[in-house]
């Protein structure tokens, strides 16, 4: 590596990691974090906290590190970021903060190679804790008398729950789910986040008093009027993103098709990959297609890869995206990852059918060919189609991962609650009140399919707004 590079971290093995669902990347040992902390400037400006979504004062902590007092960095990241461990893993710190460092030339749109690894170093203090059993004892404010409800535990709810109890108000999570933890849990797999980080993340707010209720949803299970009825004064909403778009084109009810948010739950949720010691498997073909191209895309392939080579079969998966890797949405070291493991790739292919074979069981998907035609709204180019060239491809599993949708399970049973045509729900983007009083809302509900770190920011957002209103009260106004 050369001095003036960011340290990259150490790796499993591709041929090793596809064999299991253990962790990938090994993060930095703590010589390795020195080095890389040794690189950071200090600058005057440090222009690397604009590009966090929750402003972590990232040069105090680095500078820590470098004095290796891992107290103080942990207590400087934990001032702002409840889950140092999560973000330092899954955080596309390559379009934020690293983005925005200083060693990253001005105009990019992703961080240079230059720039410092601020979340390989953010996840080494947050595993340094997390090993050391640091418990900082963050000063619980006196208990309020009013109470909030948070539906959803990804994190925009628990980011919303932690930082209200912290100032002393009653917080309770209702989770639909079996499961805490929302798309942490059910939708990024172990092998980019270790299940024992996230379940050490949320026992730190049950021990702060966070109460937690799972199996319960909110809107069915619990009405709103009920929960008004149970005390509750105030509500966020982080129901998140959870309902899978479709292609709805010839062919998408066959076996063998699965939305990625259904396979990505029965491996995750249901540890389909532990067949038969879970009693949940997930069928899986010799030949896999993943349609799509985002952080969901790369995620379901290689979890089909792992899973051909669990049960004995030659690896066989392809993405296949209608644009080109360019414009893939997906973090760029995902893909990689995939590539090193041997996922195959295919672009400019928009589907068109899929054909059964004689059991109704997905035999070939048949796609357009297309060209990159002029930007669309999302700035990137458009693909179009060439009606009259297409391409077949066999496959015996199918996953569709061409994004998600609000989840609406809660919110389209309360009266009156504005939400746009994608039925996302529509809050002053200051204060995240939703149309209705007393009722809040933040992530992927809001804006849509995001990213943690800026769910995570709005649910703080949204607990900042309550706390107002409650001290407003509180003062008599
Ligand atoms: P969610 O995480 O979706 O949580 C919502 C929770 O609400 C769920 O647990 C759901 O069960 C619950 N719920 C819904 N309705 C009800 C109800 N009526 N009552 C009770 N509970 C309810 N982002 C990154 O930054 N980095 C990544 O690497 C990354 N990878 C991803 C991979 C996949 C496969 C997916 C799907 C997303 C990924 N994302 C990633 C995006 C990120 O995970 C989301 O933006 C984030 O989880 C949104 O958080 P949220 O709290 O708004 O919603
Ligand atoms: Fe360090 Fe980069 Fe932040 Fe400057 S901008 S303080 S070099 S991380």
């Amino acid at each position: 590596m050369s001095d003036n590079l960011s340290l990259s971290p150490r790796e499993r093995e591709p041929s090793e990691r596809i064999n299991d669902f253990e962790e990938v990347v090994k993060g930095y040992s703590e010589e390795e974090a020195l080095k890389e902390a040794s690189r950071c400037l200090q600058c005057k400006k440090p222009t690397c906290i604009e590009g966090c979504p929750v402003g972590i004062d990232i040069k105090r902590f680095i500078y820590h590190i470098t004095q290796r007092d891992y107290l103080s960095a942990y207590k400087v990241i934990r001032e702002k970021n409840d889950f140092p461990s999560i973000c330092g893993r899954v955080c596309p710190a390559e379009y934020q903060c690293r983005r925005t460092c200083i060693l990253t030339p001005p105009g990019r749109n992703v961080c240079s190679p230059k720039s410092i690894n601020i979340p390989l170093l953010e996840r080494f203090i947050g595993d340094w804790a997390i090993k050391n059993n640091v418990d900082i004892s963050v000063s619980l404010k006196k208990k309020t008398e009013y109470k909030v409800a948070v539906i959803g535990s990804g994190p925009a709810g628990l980011s919303c729950a932690g930082n209200l109890i912290r100032e002393g108000v009653e917080v309770s999570v209702f989770e639909s789910l079996h499961t805490l933890g929302g798309v942490l849990s059910y939708g990024i797999p172990s092998f980019r986040l270790p299940r024992q980080i996230l379940e050490h993340e949320i026992r730190y707010l049950k021990k702060m008093g966070v109460n937690f209720i799972l199996n319960c949803l909110v809107g069915k299970t619990k009405t709103l009027e009920q929960l008004k009825q149970e005390g509750f004064d105030f509500f966020f909403i982080g129901t998140g993103a959870g309902t899978p778009l479709m292609l709805n084109i010839p062919g998408e009810n066959l076996c063998g098709i699965y939305s990625a948010n259904e396979f990505l739950v029965r491996v995750n949720l249901m540890k389909a990959y532990k067949f038969p010691k879970y009693h949940t498997p997930v069928n899986i073909g010799r030949k896999v297609i993943v349609i799509g191209g985002g952080n969901t895309a790369i995620d379901a392939a290689r979890c089909a890869l792992r899973l051909q080579k669990i049960n004995g079969l030659e690896p066989c998966v392809t993405v296949v995206y209608r644009r080109t890797l360019q414009e893939m949405p997906s973090r760029i070291v995902e893909i990689e990852h995939a590539q090193q493991e041997g996922v195959n790739f295919k672009f400019l292919l928009q589907p068109q059918q899929f054909v059964p074979d004689a059991n109704n069981w997905i035999k070939e998907v048949v796609f357009f060919e297309c060209f990159l035609g002029e930007p669309d709204e999302s700035g990137r180019r458009r693909p179009v189609i060439i009606p009259d060239k297409k391409v077949r491809l066999e496959a015996d599993t199918v996953i569709v991962a061409i994004g998600l949708k609000a989840n609406v399970s809660f919110s389209s049973t309360v009266e009156k609650l504005e939400v746009n045509r994608k039925g996302e729900i529509i809050v002053d983007p200051q204060t995240m009140q939703t149309s209705l009083d007393n009722i809040y809302a933040g992530g992927d509900a809001v804006g849509g399919e995001g990213t943690v770190i800026e769910a995570m920011g709005m649910g703080k957002k949204a607990a900042l707004s309550i706390l107002q209103r409650i001290n407003r009260r509180s003062s008599g106004h």
